[in-house]
């Protein structure tokens, strides 16, 4: 066991100086020992005060520091001195009439008050002396080693007298040594918080939330009461860098940190997880506590624009929540279920918030199965091609086909895009599966071109997300490598991908249709896209989804949406063309209401090439007049 310093007191010192000195070098020893073994600063500081105390008797002694923004004195150390004191001496502003603290720090050098009552530098602090009986007082300031004042150490007596040569001397090391004591306890903060702070935002970075989250989840566990963490990611953080620049990315995440701040209470953790990742600990979540309010809390801060640097930016969070013990035990499962949310967050749309269920990890857990499946598809060529034949009006001699792609799955047999468009799209993979479905698609046109068949057009789906800058170069040569001329081909994309698509994408549409490449919107319907809207994009052809066809005649709102539809596409001369035909009935009503041609069960399934071939050269396919 360490010893303390007031436990050395049982050498005995007679009062002359040898002896004084040796009890002087004693306390200095003790102290300095206590220093290198690394005791609590705290514990140091109070035994240096209480150590002052008994070597001069009717005193209290008092370590008194700047703070952060060095205007006033707040009391670090005063062991024996009581709380209601305390408060009455933190946040004395150090002046000529500041006592001996105010004026020692005020001076920067000793200050021996003998009489408090009397002297002048005691003018603003005497109703306290009057009230406290201090009737003597005397402080030295602290140093750094740079000579910089950072406080004072006093001894303030209930007697009124001056120090002697001795207790100037005390005063003197004892000031010292606090102001080793508290350099000490900076460095070894600043170390600390080097290590477990983030340097852009000054937030706890991973290595801190994970140990508050494990001390979090012992403390739970004890008390039987719930955490909750908020994996909180930024929405295309990556643009903002892109566009602006790494320093205003900076400025967005330290604006981000501060605003996500003011939602939470203090003894919550927020920390910068990574790059754009945010993770939140918040404790003791009452049975009423909703996270879901502290989820939206965050969304709405977030959600007014920032201004950085004059730049009016746009900044929007996807929040995952796990909860203890609900969701899991251990820090790491707790962490991996809160960013799981996370990502179901982003794929609901984004902006938005996720509490985590299961079922997640297990579509996370069928997404990374179908995801390293299809990479092994694209790599041995598992993928098929099939057509549908569409019916148009006007073209009836002629064949147009939608490509639509299919897997032919060593195990499950052909399995339908369904299954694996989506993970392909989340993935990323829908680039190379894109590219594979374009250059089949125009290679099997020119095949059929060749082989004589009058191919009118043959469409293809693109994602969203494969319409980059660079897109239209990846189809203009697949067109070129095939021969196929581009007026036989058509692009299909959903009208909801549209709706939020920038400039680039229209650009790389005109492009396209520029090149004589007519350009569909598929799933008509579904995007709520106004006319003004359609206006503005460069396109030939709408789609009505087919759940608008699915039950007309019959369904008035259907019949209204799709009447509505087929006047939208007359009036801004685009042609219309409806999906997922099966009825005769079907037929009729969206003949007499002008629609341009058909697609559908009806007129005939996806085929296979060979299929597709026998019956066109069958001339089996299904014609309207
Ligand atoms: P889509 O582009 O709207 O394609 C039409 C879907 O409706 C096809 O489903 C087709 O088989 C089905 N269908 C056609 N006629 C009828 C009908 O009369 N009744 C019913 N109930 N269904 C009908 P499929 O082949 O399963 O494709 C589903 C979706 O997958 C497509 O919807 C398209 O969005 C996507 N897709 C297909 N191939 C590709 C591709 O190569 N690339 C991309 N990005 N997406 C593709
Ligand atoms: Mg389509
Ligand atoms: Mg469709």
């Amino acid at each position: 066991m360490n010893p303390t310093i007031t436990e050395h007191q049982s050498v005995d010192y007679s009062d002359d100086t040898d002896k004084q000195n040796n009890r002087l070098l004693h306390l200095e020893k003790n102290i300095l020992e206590a220093v290198a073994l690394n005791k609590d600063p705290q514990v140091i500081l109070d035994d240096l005060c209480r150590a002052a105390e008994s070597i001069v008797d009717s005193s209290v002694a008092s370590i008194m520091l700047f703070n952060d923004s060095r205007e006033s004195l707040h009391v670090r150390s005063a062991p024996n001195i009581p709380d209601t004191i305390i408060d009455q001496l933190n946040g004395l502003v150090p002046g000529k009439f500041a006592g001996s603290c105010g004026n020692a720090v005020y001076c920067c050098e000793p200050v021996y008050v003998e009489n408090t009552l009397t002297d002048d530098r005691w003018n603003d602090l005497k109703p306290f002396a009057i009230e406290n009986s201090i009737n003597a007082c005397w402080s030295h300031p602290i140093k750094t080693r740079d000579n910089l004042v950072i406080g004072s150490f006093a001894i303030s007596s209930f007697e009124s007298r001056p120090p002697s040569e001795f207790q100037q001397r005390l005063l003197s090391i004892a000031a010292n040594i606090s102001g080793i004591v508290i350099q000490r306890e900076e460095q070894e903060q600043a170390l600390w918080d080097l290590a477990h702070r983030d340097l852009v935002t000054g937030i706890p970075n991973r290595i801190f939330l994970n140990q508050r989250l494990e001390h979090a989840i012992d403390g739970a566990s004890r008390k039987q009461t719930r955490l909750a963490l908020f994996f909180i990611d930024l929405d295309k953080f990556k643009n903002i860098n892109d566009t602006h620049g790494h320093k205003t990315g900076d400025q967005v995440l330290i604006e981000t940190a501060k605003r996500i701040n003011t939602c939470i209470r203090s003894n919550d953790t927020l920390s910068r997880y990574g790059g754009d990742e945010f993770v939140l600990l918040v404790e003791n979540l009452s049975e009423s506590h909703d996270v879901g309010l502290v989820a939206d809390k965050i969304l709405k801060t977030l959600a007014e624009p920032m201004f950085i640097n004059d730049v009016k930016l746009k900044v929007t969070p996807s929040i995952g929540i796990s909860l203890y013990p609900d969701d899991g035990n251990e820090a790491e499962a707790l962490v991996n279920h809160a960013d799981t949310a996370m990502y179901q967050a982003k794929s609901n749309g984004r902006n938005t918030y996720m509490c985590y269920e299961p079922s997640l990890t297990r579509a996370i857990q069928h997404r990374h199965k179908v995801e390293s499946e299809l990479k092994r598809a694209l790599k041995n060529n598992e993928l098929v091609l099939h057509y549908q034949p569409q019916c148009f009006k006007h073209h009836q001699q002629s064949v147009s086909v939608e490509a639509l792609v299919r897997w032919q799955h060593p195990d499950m047999g052909l399995v339908y895009p369904d299954y694996f468009i989506q993970v392909a799209e989340q993935s990323g993979l829908i680039k190379q599966l894109g590219e594979w479905v374009i250059r089949m698609a125009c290679k099997q046109g020119k095949q059929w071109l060749d082989d004589g068949i009058t191919l009118n057009k043959i469409a293809i789906n693109i994602s969203a997300m494969q319409i980059t800058r660079g897109c239209y170069d990846v189809i203009r040569l697949a067109l070129e490598e095939s021969g196929l001329p581009p007026r036989h081909l058509e692009i299909e994309i959903t009208e909801s991908s549209m709706v939020q698509q920038s400039s680039e994408v229209i650009e790389e549409l005109q492009l396209m249709q520029n090149a004589g490449i007519s350009i569909a919107l598929d799933d008509f319907g579904t995007g709520y896209s106004s006319l003004s809207q359609l206006q503005l994009l460069p396109i030939n052809k709408l789609k009505i989804d087919r759940s608008f066809v699915a039950q007309i005649p019959g369904k008035q709102s259907n019949e209204i949406i799709t009447r509505t539809i087929i006047a939208m596409g007359r009036s801004l001369g685009l042609s219309v063309l409806a999906e997922g035909v099966e009825t005769t009935e079907q037929v009729d009503f969206l003949l007499q209401e002008g629609c341009d041609a058909f697609q559908g069960y009806l007129y005939s399934k996806p085929l296979s090439v060979s299929d597709l071939e026998s019956k066109v050269q069958a001339k089996t396919l299904l014609s309207y007049n």
